[in-house]
């Protein structure tokens, strides 16, 4: 399978799995019934989605 020279492709972050942005609850439910969410970034990517890039060889993939 060919695969196009272009800038190597970022690796997911392995921390978020690729989803460096997430809603979470506050757990209790406002005056008005909604359930508020917090968004928060990944840590280890800054909400990229995508690690740093590392030395990893594709076969350490599991
Ligand atoms: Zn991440």
């Amino acid at each position: 399978m060919p695969h196009p020279t272009t800038t190597p492709t970022p690796r997911i972050c392995p921390n978020c799995d690729g989803f460096a942005t997430v809603a979470i609850t506050t757990g209790s439910r406002d005056r008005h019934g909604h359930l508020p969410t917090l968004t928060i970034d990944c840590r280890a990517c800054n909400g990229q989605g995508t690690a740093p890039a590392r030395r990893v060889r594709e076969g350490a993939r599991v």
